[in-house]
Formats: C-alpha cells, structure tokens, sequence
C-alpha cells in the first residue's frame, strides 16, 4: 500500500509514523512528478496553516493532480488545515482550495482562550476517543445528504466522510491511537 503524504508544510511526519507503524509506505508529495510517477492508493493531507499549503499546492503545480485523484475516488485522509483545503466553502471567506467536499468549515474556531485543547468524545463506530485540537476548524454546514457525520463535540461537527474522503478537525496522529489511520488504511481497495 503506498500512501501519498501532502509534505510541503505542517504535520505530516507523525502520519507517517503511524501508516509505517500499521505497515503502510509513504511517498511524501513535494512537487508533481510525486504524484504522478508514483500509483499512489491513497493520499492524506496533513494539518499546518491552510493559507500556505493551498499557495503551495498551486505553485508547485501539485493542485490538479492532487484534486484530479480524490475524484477519481482515492481515499483520503485529511486533518485539520488537511479539512479546510477539502471544503467546498470557508465561512466568511471566498477562498476554496480543492472544493471536493460540500461542507462549509470555519476557520480557527474555537478563538484564542480555546485555541488548542484535548478532549475525550465519542467517534461513529469506534467509542470514545482522545481529539488534539490544535487552531481548529469545525464543519459549520454539512452541503450533501451523503456528507456523514463521525464526531461533534459540543455540537460543533468535528468528523465527517464522504464517499472517499475521511476529513478531521483534530490530529489523530499526535498520540498512540491509531485506529483512525486503521479505519483509512481499510479504505484501499
Ligand atoms: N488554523 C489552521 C488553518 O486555518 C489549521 C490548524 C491545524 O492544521 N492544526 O489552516
């Protein structure tokens, strides 16, 4: 299983370790030819500052090829900023990075006495689990009937899937748990 890894900026070493743990390889994206001289089975897109990567993603000339996968179907995995550059809207914003996932997210949510925290809640299908909240958006609108809700914390929409997209307002890769990535890594065909 090969897994393409967004690496132009932010969290992405620690989701490395975790897929290389359950015995997945990584291929770090930096620049186009890593996407497309590679048959990447799935792709995730890390946490960082969204502003940044979504500038590098077009300068790098990575932007087409990456959203060109994600339609076709390749699951991915995407954390925080990884969440925002997925939207199909930001709150208060006319930026829309690749657009393949209808929900509005807001940016920043939880302002600064909030700004980052870890709490225990419940996630579909797996019970409770530990959420790093680190600047995090939250998912203000679901756009799509198929747009399934995985995680809210006090009522705020935390995780969310649709079809082959898996998007997270928190860093699942920062502690030992890993069933999140296991959830992901079963969505290779
Ligand atoms: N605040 C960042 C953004 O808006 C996201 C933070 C994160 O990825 N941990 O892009």
């Amino acid at each position: 299983m090969k897994i393409g890894v967004l690496a132009v900026q932010g969290a992405f070493i620690e989701h490395e370790k975790m897929l290389e743990r359950l015995g997945a390889e990584c291929i770090e994206l930096r620049k186009k030819s890593d996407i497309t001289e590679n048959s990447l089975d799935a792709l995730v897109l890390p946490g960082g500052e969204s502003t940044v990567q979504g500038k590098l993603l077009r300068e790098l000339d990575m932007f087409d090829s990456i959203k060109s996968l994600i339609e076709k179907g390749t699951p991915v995995l995407a954390t925080c900023a990884g969440m925002i550059l997925l939207a199909s809207h930001i709150a208060d914003d006319s930026t829309v990075h690749l657009g393949t996932l209808p929900v509005t997210v807001k940016r920043n949510a939880y302002g600064r006495q909030l700004g980052s925290f870890v709490s225990e809640n419940d996630f579909k299908g797996l019970g409770k689990f530990e959420m790093t909240f680190i600047r995090a958006p939250y998912v203000e609108k679901t756009e799509s009937d198929e747009v399934e809700v995985l995680a809210e914390v006090g009522q705020k929409i935390v995780a969310v899937r649709y079809k082959n997209q898996i998007a997270l307002a928190f860093h699942p890769e920062v502690g030992e748990d890993s069933r999140i990535h296991e959830i992901f890594l079963k969505m290779i065909k």
